[in-house]
């Protein structure tokens, strides 16, 4: 197992500068005067729309 250093992206704040260019969609100027547990998430967002509606459920 290789251990590179890893940023769990989900910890990346909905909208913030780092988190787009990890390729966010999450709306920047929506989410600018929210506080950190009410951003807004865009289901455009591959990193944080899976996370906060986990409605994929992969069991077969
Ligand atoms: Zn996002």
């Amino acid at each position: 197992m290789t251990k590179k250093e890893k940023i769990d992206l989900r910890k990346l704040t909905p909208g913030s500068l780092e988190a787009r260019e990890k390729g966010c969609k999450c709306p920047v100027l929506d989410n600018k005067d929210m506080p950190d547990d009410l951003k807004i998430v865009s289901s455009l967002c591959k990193i944080h729309w899976k996370e906060f509606f986990p409605k994929e459920k992969k069991k077969d």
